[in-house]
């Protein structure tokens, strides 16, 4: 009978790192674990000497941390201020269960259903070539020492050869299975041959002992790729020669890319799932986007939060065809997470990125003056990565880039402009240039739907201020406003993109504004 607390795990060979396809695997196990109000099991499948490493553990630990995707049961992690794992049903590194292995073996040994292979690896590699060079198809073992008499093995055993241990698969049987995304399918095993269950010196391969530890640690469900699917074949059969009943399998379809093509690590925007976080992709947007990846929260809503995926995540309801991959809408996710937070947690989230960028304590020195820079660019990144890049002209002068430098050229006025306009300025009272002390200035948190709200009692000139004098020194003197903003922003910023322009002047104060308004121009105009 299958164990009546829903119990799911994600079972990692830890050989590399954590990838969209992995995580999703996870993240669908643990849903459903939430949904149906059962446990989430982390099992490392590290049998795998030569390719598992204790770095690729961590990376997928961290991973999993990062993404929230919170296990009940398994190895003992720390992340920021929690702590996962444990659980009754351990160890869970399978490197630490061989004589549970062991054990399970010699029940099988002993009932039929697995017998001890004494082939030398040249000898399958043989059968194999000829198998191809027939064209045969069917590719696999061909049951030579299947039926081994005693004398025979016996003889076998004293050459001094350690077999394989292989599980006895029933010839030409045809397996009905049910799958909770494919349906009903059916399998003939002839497909099939007698797959190696334990190696010479008693280190299991995968499909045994998967099957001995979805057993042993009574796990009720199991959603996996769907390169798994023969495998699942197998291990239902190892359950049946148990006795056992095997979880309900699931098996998720690949993720594809853009072409419909197989996704591979060089498809653009395809990284280890740390690799995201590295990048300033908010771990609320991942996850959302990962959740995505087959399976549909509502027709009209892709954004959604944990809680709201844990309550309707069915895994009925993946799809059987493969998800595509797509970059611009991870991004544009991203985006959609980072306008939804508080200046102050963009500020905080973003601390990773900018610290190193700023000069050396200017965030710490002054939090107000960068939660309005910060605030300027909310609608307008979708990586907090991007934030460094973005906001540079505000500490360094800025070097116009090419289309910048084009807008400064476009009116041959643009010169007299600016210095006109450097003049006014001069005779406002703006807020004294970063890094100076600006005092008031900087309670001015100005969140771009709360345009100059709270300007009013402050003793500098606002961006409301500023936007007025401006109009009406353009009014006064002739000058298309659309035009002149154009290579008054290059001037200031070296860019024609970003805040509104009354922001910038703004947030880059008096001096600085008069130094650049006074000098690009010139510098400009001097390279061509
Ligand atoms: N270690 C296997 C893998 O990483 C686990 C497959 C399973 O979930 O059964 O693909």
């Amino acid at each position: 009978m299958i164990h009546p607390t829903p119990r799911l795990r994600f079972a990692p060979s830890p050989t590399g790192n954590l990838h969209l396809g992995g995580a999703r695997t996870a993240m669908y196990n643990w849903a459903l674990a939430r949904h149906l109000g059962g446990a989430f099991v982390l099992r490392i499948e590290d049998t795998d000497r030569a390719r598992s490493s204790d770095a690729s553990l961590q990376v997928i630990l961290e991973g999993l941390a990062w993404l929230g995707l919170d296990w009940d049961e398994g190895p003992e992690f720390r992340y920021r201020d929690r702590t996962f794992g444990g659980g009754d049903y351990g160890p869970y590194y399978q490197m630490q269960r061989l004589d549970r292995y062991a054990a399970v073996a010699e029940r099988l040994l002993a009932s039929g259903h697995a017998y001890r292979c004494y082939c030398s690896p040249e000898r399958i590699a043989e059968v194999r070539e000829r198998q191809k060079a027939r064209k045969s198809p069917f590719l696999g073992y061909d049951g030579h020492c299947r039926d081994l008499t005693d004398d025979q093995r016996a003889a076998f055993e004293r050459q001094g050869i350690e077999p394989n241990l292989r599980f006895r698969m029933p010839k030409d049987e045809v397996v009905k299975v049910h799958d909770l995304i494919r349906g009903e399918v059916e399998v003939n095993t002839k497909q099939l041959d007698d797959w190696v269950m334990v190696r010479p010196g008693g280190v299991p391969l995968y499909n045994f002992a998967c099957v001995v530890d979805d057993l042993d640690m009574k796990i009720t469900h199991v959603v996996r790729g769907e390169e798994h699917f023969l495998n699942g074949i197998k291990q239902r059969l190892v359950f049946a020669a148990l006795g056992a009943e095997c979880p309900h399998y699931a098996h998720i379809p690949l993720i594809l890319n853009q072409k419909g093509g197989k996704l591979s690590k060089r498809d653009p925007g395809v990284m280890s799932v740390l690799e995201y976080r590295d990048r300033g992709y908010p771990e609320e947007a991942v996850f959302n986007y990962i959740a995505l990846l087959g399976w549909g929260f509502s027709g009209d809503r892709d954004v959604f939060t944990r809680d709201e995926m844990v309550d309707a995540f069915a895994v009925e309801n993946v799809g059987k065809a493969g998800a595509k991959f797509d970059v611009d809408k991870l991004h544009w996710m991203c985006g959609e997470y980072i306008r939804r937070w508080s200046v102050d947690e963009l500020l905080a989230r973003a601390e990773r990125w900018l610290v190193p960028a700023l000069p050396d304590g200017a965030l710490a020195a002054q939090p107000a003056f960068w939660r309005n820079a910060v605030a300027c660019y909310q609608e307008r990144i979708q990586l907090l990565a991007e934030l460094p890049g973005k906001l540079a002209w505000l500490w360094a002068r800025p070097e116009p880039d090419d289309a910048a430098a084009k807008n400064l050229r476009k009116h041959a006025d643009a010169a007299q402009w600016l210095s006109a306009y450097a003049d006014l300025l001069e005779s406002l009272p703006l807020p004294p240039s970063y890094p100076a002390d600006r005092g008031d200035a900087d309670q001015l948190v100005r969140l771009p739907s709360q345009k100059d709200a709270p300007g009013a009692d402050c003793r500098w000139a606002t961006p409301a201020t500023i936007e007025a004098a401006t109009r009406a020194h353009t009014e006064t003197a002739g000058i298309k406003f659309g035009h002149f903003v154009h290579p008054v922003r290059a001037a200031l910023t070296g860019t024609n993109k970003g805040p509104g322009l009354f922001d910038v002047v703004f947030l880059l104060g008096k001096q600085h504004c008069l130094d650049r308004l006074r000098d690009v121009p010139n510098r400009v105009q001097s390279t061509t």
